[in-house]
């Protein structure tokens, strides 16, 4: 599973802003992408039914497609398919969650270290080029974007290391965060990454500082993780308007 870089205009988006020419060439990594955006930016709630019918209707494709696209989504852990009941975004319980934050945390860990290891100045530009998107994002006010840059950093920053199978894994555990973040967050206020820890996480590595890299992630996770209140729920959305809609912004 690789997930980024994403394209800039994929045939999904030409179809949302009505180019009926590429309705054809919807495919199942389109579907994948529209849904993987839409947890990523929290728009799209743990427990939301994705039913194939609906699927269809949105995105003008056959069930087989919607199938397949909802086979790689419940591999990745993204959905959970229930027997004679359909799809659902994944709702994530207490215990999964410590469990998926410890994990992440671990992962972070590991990435960075390697990524400090290999980061040279194009690795510093790329990280930098991405806190820049992320300040845009904020600035624009833009909050499902920013949420999604957000969680894309620490991917980003995870391929630095030029570890593929790990990256992959953190990518998951990312997505995964996400739904815990839209499940235990505060639905009031954006739930995300704390503002310039991702920037004194990129100073550490330019300095070549492990000790000081190390302890601002364990802190940006622990911060995270104190977000969440394991006494709350949102309640899902209505699909179709989420995935219906323009997305948030093009993938820059
Ligand atoms: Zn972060």
């Amino acid at each position: 599973m690789t997930i980024w870089p994403k394209p800039r205009q994929s045939p999904l988006n030409l179809i949302i802003s009505g180019d009926i020419q590429l309705v054809a060439t919807v495919s199942e990594i389109d579907i994948c992408q529209r849904i993987r955006d839409s947890v990523l930016e929290q728009q799209l709630a743990p427990g939301t039914k994705l039913t194939e019918e609906a699927l269809c209707g949105i995105f003008s494709v056959s069930r087989g497609v919607v199938r397949k696209a909802l086979t790689v989504l419940a591999n990745d852990n993204i959905v959970t398919l229930v027997k004679n009941k359909g799809a659902v975004i994944a709702s994530p319980s207490t215990s999964e969650s410590h469990e998926i934050f410890e994990a992440r945390t671990i992962m972070e860990n590991a990435l960075l270290r390697r990524t400090i290891k290999r980061a040279d100045c194009d690795a510093i530009r790329r990280l930098r080029a991405h806190l820049a998107r992320e300040e845009k994002a904020l600035d624009e006010k833009n909050v499902p974007k920013w949420i999604r840059l957000s969680g894309e950093f620490h991917v980003v920053l995870g391929r630095e290391a030029q570890n593929d199978p790990m990256c992959e894994f953190l990518e998951q555990l990312v997505f995964r965060s996400s739904l815990i973040l839209a499940l235990y967050g505060d639905q009031g206020a954006p739930t995300s990454c704390k503002g310039g820890e991702h920037e004194r996480i990129v100073d550490a590595i330019e300095a070549g500082d492990l000790t000081e890299a190390t302890a601002i992630m364990a802190e940006h996770m622990a911060s995270l993780e104190g977000l969440l209140d394991f006494a709350r729920k949102e309640k899902p959305r209505d699909l179709a308007s989420i995935l219906a809609s323009a997305p948030s912004g093009a993938k820059t």
